[in-house]
């Protein structure tokens, strides 16, 4: 029987794994400290654009985020987000550009979440997801919800504030639920989503409604999608989802029924995999594996115990 409590959730996905980066917090509202900061020799600034970065192999063949002193930085008004400080005492600043810096190593590359986050340290894929984070939320909260007017940056771009109101606004999540449905003959529960091509299938997930607990998504979202009822309900792990602005929640949930009347609006095909079904599905390609950077390839792996086939990270 596979044991789900996942008390190793942070190995195989950066993005859920310690940064090792202190957020400190308490500096964002001290314009002195953080003014200090900046001008700091050891202070490393990167540059986040529509969710991309410049990420950089190194000689060792790891791959870095490109990072600079904050001189070497490219000048920008607003829109410097402080990011934390690690345990050498080292700031980390991401500056938002409508581009990123056309120049520095031969070598460095633009390069998305999805494809960063499976490459980079666990330290460099958290400030990463912080900062794509703050961006798609900046970026889509320039006028206050309350009265219209326009906002500005704040606590070093984790508020915005609106001059007209007086109102503060703070960067919002999104929970969603993700899960991996057993029956009791231990098979997983996969879909396809309608946009999805053939043969791409995961765990079913949806967002938490208001007033809903997440236990109660998990049911809902299953029943809705796939026409199945589910029981015991368990956490597994989460990792933040910034597309545009979610936290992935990781369940494994127990059904309680097995046939499948999937919904055509979401889900256009689901079906009950055991191990051997889905390992002889992984071979004839019939079945394509997740994607790696995601949580829902760990709920996979975690029943399916062993690491899944990989593949490419074009989307
Ligand atoms: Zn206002």
């Amino acid at each position: 029987m596979t044991t789900w409590t996942d008390h190793s959730a942070d190995r195989p996905i950066s993005l859920t794994a310690p940064s090792g980066i202190d957020r400190a917090a308490h500096h964002r509202l001290d314009e002195a400290w953080l003014a200090a900061a900046w001008s700091h020799p050891t202070t490393r600034v990167f540059v986040v654009s529509g969710g991309q970065v410049l990420i950089d192999e190194t000689a060792d063949g790891t791959t870095e985020l490109l990072m600079t002193p904050s001189f070497e930085a490219p000048l920008t008004e607003a829109h410097r987000y402080f990011l934390g400080t690690d345990d050498d005492g080292v700031s980390y600043f991401a500056l938002q550009k409508d581009a990123l810096p056309g120049r520095i190593d031969q070598s460095a590359r633009p390069a998305g979440l999805r494809e960063a986050g499976l490459l980079l340290s666990p330290r460099d894929a958290g400030l990463m997801v912080h900062a794509v984070g703050l961006e798609n939320w900046q970026r889509t909260h320039r006028f206050c919800s309350r009265c219209g007017e326009r906002t500005v940056i704040a606590a070093a771009g984790h508020i915005r504030r609106c001059p007209a109101c007086g109102a503060e606004h703070y960067p919002r999540t999104d929970p969603a639920v993700i899960m991996a449905v057993t029956d009791d003959d231990d098979r997983i529960l996969l879909g396809r989503q309608v946009h999805w091509p053939e043969g791409r299938f995961s765990t079913l997930a949806g967002f938490v409604e208001p007033g809903e607990s997440i236990e109660q998504s998990v049911r809902r979202e299953v029943l809705e999608e796939v026409g199945v009822t589910v029981g015991e309900v368990e956490y597994v792990a989460s990792q933040p989802w910034p597309f545009p602005s979610s936290l992935m929640l990781g369940f494994r949930a127990r059904a309680t029924s097995s046939e499948i009347s999937v919904d055509g609006e979401e889900i256009h095909e689901a079906r009950w995999f055991s191990r051997d079904d889905l390992g002889a599905a992984f071979e004839s390609g019939e079945v394509m594996p997740p994607y790696g950077i995601s949580i829902a390839a760990r709920l996979i792996e975690l029943w399916y115990g062993k690491p899944l086939p990989t593949r490419g990270n074009s989307a």
